[in-house]
């Protein structure tokens, strides 16, 4: 059982730069969990004081029910996989595959079956006997996973392990390290500042800003059902839609937010909430759908729809949304509101 909990840990590094602010979370045994964020919100320290190589300033870490601190990385039982991870430039492929669990003394059958099942999943068999200077910068990639991942460990780290890859590779990447999940049952924390990988890959979405955690839960629900504004800002692309409202009795500032796909053009329903008109000042075809922004006068708004001829630059549109797609944010706290407290709106 290796199942992880973070209480109330805090990073605050010399100097007193605070990179991680007392954050608190339980990830289950086998489960995979990605923390995403934007650059400097304390993913990768928070990853490093799991793997042991950061110590906490305060706060406690337990791996599989045992505590932590204090206790040297290569006790803990996790691998950690950074974006380059050096290959062995003198070595085959299976080389350096099979280098550190010949250090550690695994017999040679052993070496040679987790060889090739790793190698296998990971599509780099054929590749075996081949130097690191005969392959594609994918493939190196590929075999330096593979070299972290060989040894059976409790728990994987990842620390943007693909963000040196084109987008092809890092589509096709994902889906391999999400079987890789499946068939290793190990826990996996995977940390991104790109959200496309937290939405696919992770069973849940830790979003992080400047060191806290503004929220945890499955992806689907971080993106339907954001408790702030700032989850409901950095999951999504285009960036959902937020518009300066105030709600009675005492007209105080909120901010409706509207996912792109929910704006809807020229909504003849009654039961539609009208936003506005305006003229399209920039369409992006996107192939079947395109995006569409529209200046509202106070604001800008982008919408996603099926690609139309007729929706075009300069041509004037209303924009409404159903009622059930518009989130409602206090404007001060950031926090979302319940649907029952502006439901005089
Ligand atoms: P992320 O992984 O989300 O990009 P980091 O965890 O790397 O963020 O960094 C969080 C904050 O801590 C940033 O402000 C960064 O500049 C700072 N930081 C990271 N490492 C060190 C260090 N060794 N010494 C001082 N500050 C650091």
């Amino acid at each position: 059982m290796a199942g992880i909990i973070l209480k109330n840990l805090t990073k605050i590094y010399p100097g007193g730069n605070k990179a991680v602010d007392d954050i608190s979370l339980e990830i289950a045994n086998g489960e995979f969990v990605v923390f995403v964020g934007p650059s400097g919100c304390g993913k990768s320290t928070t990853l490093r004081m799991i793997a042991g190589l950061e110590e906490c300033t305060s706060g406690d870490i337990f791996i599989g029910g045992e505590h932590m601190n204090g206790v040297e990385p290569k006790d803990r039982d996790v691998a950690l996989v950074f974006q380059s991870y050096a290959l062995y430039r003198h070595m085959t492929v299976y080389d350096n595959l099979a280098f550190t669990l010949r250090m550690k003394k695994v017999n040679k059958k052993e070496i040679d079956s987790r060889v090739r099942q790793i190698a296998e999943m990971l599509e780099i068999d054929h590749l075996l006997s081949r130097k690191p200077s005969a392959l594609s910068g994918g493939e190196s990639q590929r075999v330096a996973l593979g070299r972290a991942l060989v040894r059976k460990r409790k728990v994987y780290l990842f620390d943007e392990p693909l963000s040196n890859l084109d987008a092809k590779l890092r589509s096709s990447m994902r889906a391999k390290l999400i079987r890789l999940h499946e068939e290793l049952g190990a826990t996996f924390v995977y940390v991104t500042h790109d959200q496309t990988e937290a939405m696919t890959m992770g069973d849940r979405i830790v979003v992080m800003n400047k060191g806290r955690i503004m929220q945890c839960d499955p992806p689907q629900k971080i993106y339907s059902h954001p408790e702030n504004m700032f989850t409901a800002g950095f999951i999504g692309t285009p960036q959902i839609n937020f518009i300066d409202g105030t709600i009675p009795p005492d007209d105080r500032p909120v901010k409706l937010a509207v996912r792109p796909e929910s704006l809807l053009l020229n909504c003849e329903s009654e039961d539609c909430i009208y936003l506005g008109s305006g003229k399209v000042e920039l369409v992006e075809l996107l192939g079947a759908n395109m995006n569409v922004h529209i200046d509202l006068g106070k604001t800008s708004v982008v919408l996603i729809t099926e690609a139309d001829p007729g929706i075009a630059r300069g041509e004037v549109f209303h924009v409404s949304v159903r009622p059930e797609d518009v989130l409602v944010f206090d404007s001060q706290t950031g926090l979302v509101m319940e649907a029952r407290s502006y439901a005089a709106v």
